[in-house]
């Protein structure tokens, strides 16, 4: 039989090898990556990474033994460079054409940049390489300005800082995307700013010149916080790390025709448009049942559970029930926690309960808990989770159709 290719080693497709193994699929497992190294996970490298002496074998996922002994071919440091969905084929940057029997897209994304930035001079970090090459550089007394205060920035700013670096974050919208309560949104802000990083949100890059060692980073609007007008502002730096999110890597499926918006879209089952291809992990744009609506999920256990979906389906055993996202993030000595999606355009109503070392904060639309964010109160997090309304139905209006049903808790 021809094998199962999975393209993309990251946390999404090793996840998915090993469960196909496990699961019984009979088939030879092929699973390509276009990094060097052997598959590793990216949340310490915004995190202990870059503060402690974490070795690479720290990072990956697991050792080349586990590999062979689930008989799964790894094929690192290749880049697939066409799908044919007709034809069941994989096209290698080499030059080979493979067959495949089911396809499984586990592409994650890319960093994303300003228009015009050049990746080799500034810094982003999305890959093993991206924090090998920041972490010497964060060198006390060094200016560092971080462009985006998401989860990655914050956490590279408050390592920054404690690092002994002049860290100045500036950001148009909200903390964390906006995805966190305003009490702790507003909690973290003052963490970071009695840190010692200056954080100014509500302000927008208009441009960045120089070069490694001699940034201008210059400024439009008004700063939220702190109250301010700060039009034509300018911030020299010697370090400028750019953290405004990820683009999915979408291409492969694109030019094989397959739907995209915001990533490969799937549906519940992550089957893609194309039969036979499946689309995992942070590359895939689902119809999220508990949020209501259609997204990407940027998170570790989106990953798994989106690649142990795929991998039970293609050994014909049941599907697990859906649970609600969950994500961490580590900021100011503190550990966040957080699970479920709160529906767009929804009044929320935020109760927040103080713990022994942090704080809880439910959060309530229409009289329902939709979501848990949990500071330094990890028992109260799994808790509370628990409690987290099941799934909703995946028919809206506001969303596209489902190519099949949802799996129901
Ligand atoms: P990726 O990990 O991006 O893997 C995709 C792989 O596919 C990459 O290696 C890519 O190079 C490869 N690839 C792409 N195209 C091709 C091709 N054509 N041919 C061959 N290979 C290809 N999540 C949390 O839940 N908690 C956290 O604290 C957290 N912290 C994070 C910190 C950082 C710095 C980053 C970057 C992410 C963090 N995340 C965190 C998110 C989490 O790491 C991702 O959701 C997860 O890695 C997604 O896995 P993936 O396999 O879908 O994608």
């Amino acid at each position: 039989p021809l094998p199962v290719i999975v393209i993309g080693a990251g946390h999404a497709g090793v996840e998915c090898a090993f469960a196909l193994r496990q699961a019984g699929v009979p088939q030879d497992i092929l699973l390509i990556g276009d990094e060097p190294h052997l598959p590793y996970e990216r949340p310490p490298l915004s995190k202990a990474m870059l503060s402690d002496a974490l070795d690479i074998e720290r990072v990956q996922l697991k050792p080349m033994a586990a590999f062979d002994k689930a008989r799964i071919t790894l094929r690192r440091g290749e880049r697939v460079t066409r799908l044919d969905t007709v034809a069941r084929t994989v096209d290698l940057a080499g030059g080979e054409s493979l067959r495949y029997s089911e396809c499984i897209l586990a592409t994650g994304g890319r960093a994303r940049l300003l228009p015009g930035m050049d990746a080799a001079q500034v810094h982003a970090i999305r890959t093993l390489d991206d924090a090998l090459r920041l972490k010497p550089e964060l060198v006390p007394g060094q200016r560092l300005v971080v462009i985006g205060a998401g989860y990655l920035g914050l956490e590279i700013a408050s390592t920054a800082a404690k690092l002994g670096l002049h860290v100045t974050v500036l950001e148009n919208g909200r903390l964390m995307a906006g995805k966190a309560s305003p009490y702790t949104e507003a909690r973290f802000a003052a963490l970071h700013r009695d840190a010692g990083v200056e954080l100014f949100t509500g302000v927008s890059v208009v441009g960045c010149e120089g070069q490694p060692g001699q940034w201008r980073v210059t400024v439009n609007g008004g700063a939220a916080h702190p109250p301010a007008t700060l039009d034509g502002a300018q911030f020299d730096a010697d370090l400028l790390l750019v953290s405004i999110g990820a683009l999915p890597n979408t291409e492969l499926a694109e030019a094989a025709g397959i739907a995209c918006h915001d990533g490969i879209e799937v549906d519940a089952l992550c089957q893609t448009s194309a039969p036979g291809v499946y689309a995992i992990g942070d590359c895939a744009n689902a119809h999220s049942q508990h949020g209501q609506r259609r997204c990407r999920i940027e998170s570790v256990q989106n990953a798994l559970f989106q690649a142990r979906t795929v991998a039970a389906q293609l050994a014909g055993k049941p599907v697990a029930a859906l649970r609600p996202p969950t994500f961490w993030s580590e900021q100011c000595g503190k550990r966040l926690q957080m699970a479920g999606l709160v529906l767009l355009d929804a009044p929320i109503d935020d109760h927040v309960t103080h713990t022994d070392r942090g704080w809880v904060v439910e959060r309530f639309q229409h009289g329902v808990l939709r979501a848990v964010e949990a500071v330094d109160s990890p028992i109260d997090f799994v808790q509370k989770t628990r409690l987290i309304a099941a799934p909703l139905s995946a028919e809206t209006p506001a969303c596209a159709p489902l190519l099949t049903e949802p799996q129901h808790a």
